[in-house]
């Protein structure tokens, strides 16, 4: 079983259709770990999702062979705000975990907010 393979897609989950382009989003970066595209509601004046192809719940669920795509995620923010011109005017990254803090959609995402004067 591949690390990335199809089999880790969820067909009734909506981030992994948005990685699959099966369901619209305003993509702003993607390869073959992540998706990174705009929030729908957004919070802030930047409001990006970063995102894994790999279906996994929640940060609870992550285990050691993920440790690659968390890191990742880490170092696409990272090169995504300076895209969006966020990097110098500061940008949070945030993961809610469980519903008790407000995950809404169990896939795991990042959020990446910023662009406040
Ligand atoms: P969370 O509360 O951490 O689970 O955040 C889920 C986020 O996904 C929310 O900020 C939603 O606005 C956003 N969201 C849900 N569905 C979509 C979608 N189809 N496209 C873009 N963003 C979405
Ligand atoms: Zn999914």
């Amino acid at each position: 079983m591949g690390a990335l393979g199809r089999e880790e897609r969820r067909t009734d989950c909506p981030f992994c259709q948005i990685a699959a382009g099966e369901r619209d989003a305003k993509i702003v970066f993607q390869d073959d770990t992540l998706v990174v595209f705009e929030d729908i509601h957004p919070h802030a004046p930047v409001h990006l999702l970063i995102v894994p192809r790999k279906h996994i719940r929640s940060i609870n669920d992550l285990t050691e062979e993920d440790e690659g795509i968390v890191a990742a995620m880490i170092m696409r923010a990272r090169d995504v705000a300076k895209q969006v011109s966020v990097d110098r005017s500061g940008y949070k990254l945030l993961f809610n975990v469980e519903r008790g803090a407000g995950q809404v959609v169990f896939h795991l995402h990042m959020h990446l907010t910023g662009g406040w004067r």
